[in-house]
């Protein structure tokens, strides 16, 4: 039977009206999590996501923070009711089938693409949080980048035992047939890759071998002289005493930017556009010439803070540098110390194989995506990729790292574009868009971010954090 043939067009119009009938109905009654909130998840939780706020993980500075005790991540909101590796009979069953239908209709991969949390309030240890979903929304079939499918909506609240509602998700999936995206197509109709030039490997000479060995081996040496010296790009003899006999040191990798520039014209074919070429002050005092990554060229500053990361550059093994992660605020930002149009400086998370599947556990999300590799590639990625639960926790450590520990989120609003994949690098940006009082002296700031990859937005989206102010 070919595609679009009139049975074919038939089944697809069933097949939607009965994904509609779903909509509005309740996925079974409120389920309890699994476990109540304990500091087991939590910390499983905060290590995966490098999110180190106290107020999730240490019981005595929790217990002078606004809290008054622990408190869950508040990402973590949909991480407590999750099903687990192996659910319980009562978690299979949810009375609605519209998953199960796409299944047998051929639309067996699955990727989320939004991801709306509000909270009314921070969890803490001990609670079991209940939640009862329903979907909302089933699209028509849709040509997308990654394949034919259909977006489906479901919005679950969450309340406590006793009925409090403690918060709220809507959630947008996308249930596709493997192999029928563009990306699939594209990739067919190309072939095999056009061969590129390489970069112009660099010139090793006696006097400059070990350099290049060393950021073989992941570190980055500097000619040293028992004089005290230290001297880059290396030298024959020692300008200041005149020695020949000359070693190396290992520089800790950490610097600034010294001063950069961004060429444009003409592009040779074998680098990456747009490149950063920056003058890097390392901490021993030495300065490199290199390239700024990582980062768009605007947010790159004189006196930056910057890491080595050794890269694989068009086929050639180089030491570039990014910006570092911005350090964590031990107090708490106040509402009237932020502005509209305040920026937060750009966090650059390297998108590590551990660090997909550390998360993807750590929220409970076993689907086979975000760990397997080969069952990754059977369901039509090129690899496994990180869950939506990650990218909304990072976002979420992203504010508060910049805002300070008694920062409170009161929504985070995400929509996915392309996937993080192992080896690539998710830089965060983020902005200061709106400002709002509230009562009792704490006020609400809006914030604008986004997290971009080699390939472009992972996500963009808003989050509302209330912090505190004058009056409170
Ligand atoms: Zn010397």
């Amino acid at each position: 039977m070919s595609e679009g043939s009139a049975e074919d067009a038939a089944e697809k119009v069933a097949l939607l009206e009965s994904l509609r009938g779903d909509v509005g109905k309740v996925m079974g009654a409120p389920l309890p999590a699994r476990d109540e909130v304990n500091q087991a998840m939590i910390r499983h939780w905060s290590d995966a996501m490098e999110d180190f706020n106290p107020c999730y993980i240490d019981a005595d500075f929790a217990a002078k923070s606004i809290h008054g005790e622990i408190v869950a991540p508040p990402a973590m909101l949909n991480a407590w009711g999750m099903a687990g590796l192996h659910p319980p009979a009562s978690y299979r069953n949810r009375g609605v089938e519209t998953y199960a239908k796409l299944d047998a209709a051929g639309y067996t991969s699955v990727v989320a693409t939004n991801s709306e949390h509000d909270y009314a309030r921070y969890l803490k240890l001990g609670e079991t949080v209940h939640g009862a979903g329903r979907v909302t929304d089933v699209s028509e079939e849709k040509a997308t980048a990654l394949g034919t499918g259909h977006f489906v909506t479901t919005v679950t609240d969450y309340t406590t035992e006793s009925g409090e509602v403690v918060g709220s998700m809507t959630f947008r999936i996308l249930k596709f047939k493997p192999g029928t995206g563009r990306m699939a197509a594209s990739a067919d109709e190309a072939g095999p890759a056009k061969p590129r030039p390489t970069r112009p490997k660099p010139g090793i000479s006696r006097d400059t071998k070990f350099f290049w060995d060393g950021i073989a081996q992941g570190e980055l040496r500097i000619q040293s002289c028992e004089c005290g010296a230290l001297h880059h790009p290396p030298m024959v003899r020692c300008p200041k005493c005149g020695a020949y006999d000359l070693g190396w040191m290992v520089a800790s990798g950490r610097g600034k930017v010294y001063s950069h520039v961004e060429p444009v014209h003409p592009k040779i074919p074998s680098f990456d556009y747009p490149l950063i070429v920056g003058l890097i002050e390392l901490e021993e005092g030495t300065r490199l010439l290199s390239n700024v990554v990582d980062v768009e060229e605007e947010f790159v500053e004189i006196g930056m803070d910057v890491e080595l990361s050794i890269q694989e550059c068009n086929g050639v093994e180089l030491p570039v540098f990014r910006p570092v992660r911005p350090a964590r605020r031990e107090t708490t930002l106040r509402f009237e110390d932020v502005e509209v149009g305040d920026r937060l400086a750009p966090c650059p998370i390297p998108i590590t194989p551990t660090l997909i599947v550390s998360t993807a556990i750590a929220s409970r999300d076993y689907q086979d995506v975000h760990h397997d590799r080969d069952l990754a590639i059977k369901r039509g990625s090129p690899d496994i990729f990180m869950n939506i639960l990650t990218s909304s926790g990072l976002s979420s450590r992203y504010v508060t790292d910049w805002a300070g520990p008694e920062a409170v989120l009161k929504n985070l609003r995400i929509r996915l574009g392309v996937p993080n994949y192992p080896y690539d690098t998710m830089t965060m940006y983020g902005e200061v868009s709106d400002k709002g009082q509230v009562a009792s002296g704490r006020g609400v700031v809006t914030l604008k971010v986004r997290g971009t990859n080699r390939m472009g937005h992972h996500l963009t989206g808003t989050i509302d954090l209330e912090l505190p102010g004058d009056g409170a």
